[in-house]
């Protein structure tokens, strides 16, 4: 490089750096539990990451949360979002045991006498999912008094619902997944469903179609009948069959009457998988 364009060069990376600090607000972090983590604060979220992760990347995981939030919000017909919320992603299931003592994907906390902030623990797969947990608690919980008076389906099939993608479908949406299952007699009874996520069996591919089955129930009970009577189901004050007019054997029975006309009635059965 000549040397006019050489200072040239060096005179506009100069600009560049004092306009974007090398760590873009990154610092290292002094929480408990938290100090091998990168830190920062983006209006009422703080963000925890993983230091080998570039700026980059990990500034992707707060526009990743940014639109989460947007997209969840649209779906529960809420307009605005200001807790303050920790997310502190790990890099993988091994990681979470250091946090929660268990592998698994994610947890959603509120704050309370043990957990000093609303804390979303998560590998960045099911951010989108814990999200929604901690949307609907601080957006619904407040109305609902002291305890939760829902059954855990509906908590999780609504996490499931706004972010299918975390459920490990493959090329199926989550109605092919649940047509699928219906075919193949695979459904749990209501019994059962009412037990999630405790549901107590050898056979460990139960719990994944507990996901799936109460994701496909919220997701019609939203389309068919909307959100306003899926919030007075989640707050709990009033029964199923107050709301919706029918039990909810009966709502499962007309669900899968829909899904046997749409999957397994056309000449073209088998196709409408997607
Ligand atoms: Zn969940």
């Amino acid at each position: 490089m000549e040397k006019p364009k050489l200072y040239l060069f060096l005179y506009f990376c100069a600009i560049a750096w004092c306009a974007f600090p090398q760590n873009n607000g990154w610092t290292p972090s002094t929480y408990a539990h938290l100090e091998n983590k990168m830190t920062k604060a983006d209006g009422n979220i703080r963000y925890f990451v993983n230091p080998k992760l570039n700026i980059a990347e990990r500034d992707s995981l707060i526009e990743l949360t940014a639109k989460y939030i947007r997209l969840n919000l649209a779906l529960i017909e809420e307009s605005s979002f200001n807790d303050s919320v920790y997310i502190v992603f790990a890099g993988n299931k091994d990681e979470m045991i250091k946090y929660v003592g268990t592998p698994i994907s994610g947890v959603t906390l509120l704050k309370d006498d043990y957990v000093p902030e609303n804390m979303i623990y998560c590998i960045p797969k099911v951010l989108k999912h814990e999200l929604m947990h901690m949307l609907v608690l601080l957006k619904w919980k407040p109305t609902m008094g002291d305890s939760l008076k829902h059954p855990s389906w509906l908590e999780e099939g609504l996490a499931v619902y706004a972010d299918p993608e975390a459920e490990d479908l493959g090329h199926k949406s989550i109605e092919g997944e649940y047509a699928l299952l219906y075919q193949n007699k695979k459904l749990l009874p209501l019994r059962l469903l009412n037990e999630f996520p405790t549901i107590t069996t050898d056979d460990t591919s139960q719990i994944r179609i507990a996901y799936i089955q109460s994701g496909y129930i919220v997701k019609f009970l939203i389309e068919r009948y909307g959100i306003g009577k899926l919030k007075k189901l989640w707050v709990g004050n009033v029964d199923f069959n107050k709301i919706y007019g029918i039990d909810m054997d009966g709502v499962i029975k007309e669900m899968n009457k829909d899904i046997g006309q749409k999957y397994f009635s056309s000449p073209k059965y088998g196709k409408h998988f997607n």
